[in-house]
Parts: C-alpha cells; sequence; structure tokens
C-alpha cells in the first residue's frame, strides 16, 4: 500500500519510532519489566492529564474508558446532566443511559461550545442537588469544537456531582488541568493526539473520583475500575493489557516530555489556525463557531454542489491524504481535517495543497494559490524546525 497521510482525527499518523516499538517482544504481563513499564506510562501522563491523582490503563478504544468512567462512578437511577456539542458528548449520553442512569441533557447548537452560563445556571437551580453527575467533552472531534474547560470547571463551582470528562481527543494537544479545574474522572485513549495505535483508554481518577466508585452500583466487570486499582497496585492489569500498546506509548510519552508539552501545544495550534486560514481564504465556512475552534480537527462546511465522498476519494487516491467527513447528521455536509499525528508542517502543506487541488476541479475556483499561501504563511514559520 502506498504511503498514506492521515488528517482523520483519529487513528493518526504515527512516527517509525512508535511503530518499532510495537515490534518490542511479548513480557510476562505479570512480571517486573510490565510492571516498570506500566509504572512508566501511568507516572508519564499524569502531568498530561494535570492531575497527582491515579491514571489507570484499560485495553479498550476510548469508548471502553468512557464506559468504565460511567458505570464506575454512579448508581442507576442517579441524575446526571449531560453537556453535549457532538455526536460524542451524544454518545457519552447515550452510555449513561444504558446503564439506567435518568440523563437531562443541556442542549447547545452543534458548531458552539458549552455556554458556561449556561451550565452555572442550570446547576444554581438544583440547590436540592439532585444532579449526582456532570458529563462532559473537553474537545468534540465530530464538530471540530474545543470547550472552554476553565470556565465550565468555573460554571460548576462548588456543586457537588461527580464530573466526568471525554478528552479522548483533546488531551495532550492543548492545556489540561485536572486538579485545578476539580475534574473527577477524565478518559483519553491512545489513538489521538498521543498519536499511538489504536487499543488503550487511560483513565485519571482524583481522590474524590475514588469515593463516588466506591458507593455507585451499576453493574460492570471488564471495565470496572475497582478491579483496575487493585491491579494497578500489583503493577499489572486485570485481564491481558495491550501489551504492545503499552510499549508504543512508554516511548510516545518519553517523546512527548522531550518535544515539551508548550512546543506539542503550539504545533497542534499552529496546524489548525494554518488550516482555518486557508478555508476563510478559499471561501469555505467553518463548522465551528469563533471562539470555539478545536485544536485538533478543523471541520469545514463543504461548499455546495460539492460531493464529499467525491472529493475523499480523489484525496485518498492520488494523494494519499485522507479526510474524514461528517458523522451521524452531519454525514455529506463537511469535511475534517485534523492535526494529531506524527505530521511535520510539509505534511501539513500538502495536505492543504491537495485538498485545494481537488476542490477547483470540483468547481470551487476560490480554492487558489492564494488561499494555500495563507496556509502556508503560518506554517512556514515552522519549516525549519520540523524539517
Ligand atoms: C475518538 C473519540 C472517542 C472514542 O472513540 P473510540 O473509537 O472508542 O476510540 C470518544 N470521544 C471523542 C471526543 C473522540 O474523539
Amino acid at each position: 500500500m502506498r504511503k498514506q497521510l492521515l488528517f482523520i482525527p483519529g487513528p493518526v499518523t504515527c512516527a517509525p519510532a512508535i511503530l518499532e516499538a510495537m515490534a518490542t517482544p511479548m513480557i510476562d504481563h505479570r512480571g517486573p519489566e510490565f510492571a516498570r513499564l506500566i509504572a512508566r506510562i501511568e507516572t508519564g501522563m499524569k502531568p498530561i492529564f494535570g492531575t497527582q491523582g491515579d491514571v489507570v490503563v484499560l485495553g479498550s478504544s476510548g469508548t471502553g474508558g468512557l464506559e468504565a468512567a460511567v458505570s464506575s462512578a454512579f448508581s442507576p437511577g442517579q441524575k446526571v446532566l449531560a453537556c453535549p456539542v457532538g455526536v460524542f458528548g451524544k454518545r457519552l449520553a447515550k452510555i449513561a443511559s444504558t446503564f439506567g442512569l435518568d440523563v437531562e441533557v443541556l442542549e447547545t447548537p452543534f458548531g458552539s461550545a458549552v455556554d458556561p452560563r449556561a451550565l452555572a445556571t442550570r446547576l444554581r437551580a438544583d440547590t436540592s442537588h439532585e444532579i449526582a453527575g456532570i458529563l462532559l467533552t473537553h474537545n468534540e472531534t465530530s464538530t471540530g469544537v474545543q470547550n472552554d474547560m476553565a470556565a465550565l470547571a468555573a460554571a460548576i463551582g462548588t456543586h457537588p456531582a461527580t464530573t466526568i470528562v471525554d478528552s479522548v481527543s483533546g488531551l495532550g494537544a492543548s492545556a489540561f488541568e485536572m486538579d485545578a479545574w476539580k475534574f473527577d474522572i477524565v478518559v483519553t485513549a491512545s489513538q489521538k493526539a498521543l498519536a499511538v495505535p489504536p487499543g488503550a483508554a487511560m483513565v485519571a481518577i482524583g481522590t474524590r473520583g475514588w469515593k463516588r466508585i466506591e458507593k455507585a452500583t451499576c453493574p460492570s466487570f471488564y471495565l470496572d475500575l475497582r478491579r483496575a486499582r487493585e491491579f494497578a497496585v500489583l503493577g499489572q492489569t486485570p485481564w491481558t493489557p495491550p501489551v504492545s500498546i503499552a510499549y508504543a506509548l512508554d516511548v510516545a510519552i518519553d517523546r512527548y516530555h522531550t518535544d515539551g508539552a508548550s512546543n506539542v501545544y503550539a504545533r497542534h495550534d499552529r496546524y489548525a489556525r494554518a488550516m482555518r486560514a486557508f478555508a476563510e481564504a478559499a471561501g469555505i465556512e467553518l463548522f465551528s463557531q469563533p471562539g470555539a475552534h478545536s485544536v485538533t480537527v478543523v471541520a469545514m462546511k463543504v461548499p455546495a454542489g460539492i460531493d464529499v465522498s467525491a472529493i475523499r476519494g480523489a484525496l485518498r487516491d492520488r494523494y494519499g491524504v485522507i479526510l474524514g467527513g461528517g458523522q451521524a447528521e452531519l454525514k455529506g455536509k463537511i469535511v475534517r481535517m485534523g492535526t494529531m499525528g506524527d505530521l511535520g508542517a510539509d505534511d501539513v502543506g500538502f495536505g492543504i495543497d491537495s485538498f485545494a487541488s481537488v476542490l477547483r476541479e470540483h468547481g470551487h475556483a476560490a480554492a487558489n494559490a492564494a488561499a494555500v499561501d495563507a496556509a502556508r504563511a503560518i506554517l512556514d514559520t515552522t519549516l525549519v524546525a520540523a524539517g
């Protein structure tokens, strides 16, 4: 297969060193080497989550981490306030209703972030503290929207609900302060900003989170966080872990800290700004509202008369450039271009240039050289450093 550049928001292009780590021979997952490996992952993830709490590694995709959080933290019949801003937020609400929780939805139009005032108002009205849980999405991959988590944390204030945050496509790409923001359980996965193949979810749990988990009675077995904690103490996981993914995560976390979080944030931000600059110059409307833009995925409205699947197919077949389409109700309406993964500024430039060529061929003349240059002007500031 020819080389492809993945611009989908997970799985992402992995660096050769990550893929090579996956070829490391197997070890005993109940032995001392694995205990050291998992300890390095847990320790290395803590500053990325912004927590001094625990981090447990689960053999699952991101959804498994979310299911682990919800099923371990709540009891059937408890009320939770879900705050979806897109398809993944709705999925989190669906997990909660699947486990018998009473789900109330704080509605936000797709393309916008949660309004912190709306959340504060709803919680202020909950004087008897009926709301036992709050479900938030840090970065909504389906709409290219990022919530202002500091503002949402402030809106929650001293309300005692257990807060669960889906940061599957956010964590690592921009600052996250789980402890300072007083979030109880935060979930991420290997295949997004950490740029490792899919297979592991990581769940961070604070002291109060564990207290809530101890009292919860929703059924759970494979993804039970209590069991995960019992084994984490021994340097193990309850079930056979994805050992190869653990090797890759170990290398990825080490590289992350070597690069420096602020440089990683700056890279995602720069790529996202370049993609948005291209869209703006090419007369392509962004799906996300100003002030709500994600740094890991840029969602663009498809210009009228253009067939998304034809564009994506041409990009894939002729350039090896893979863009995401819209999910669920957004199918056919948007294209999504992710910034995560082992992408240099030249790769992003190539992706945008290819996208522009295909758009022009499909009749969108405004995707011209000037529009590509608008993106390159932002990317060029790092070409030397990335080279
Ligand atoms: C990718 C993603 C998930 C998890 O999806 P999986 O396919 O289960 O890994 C959850 N939430 C968000 C916001 C995501 O981007």
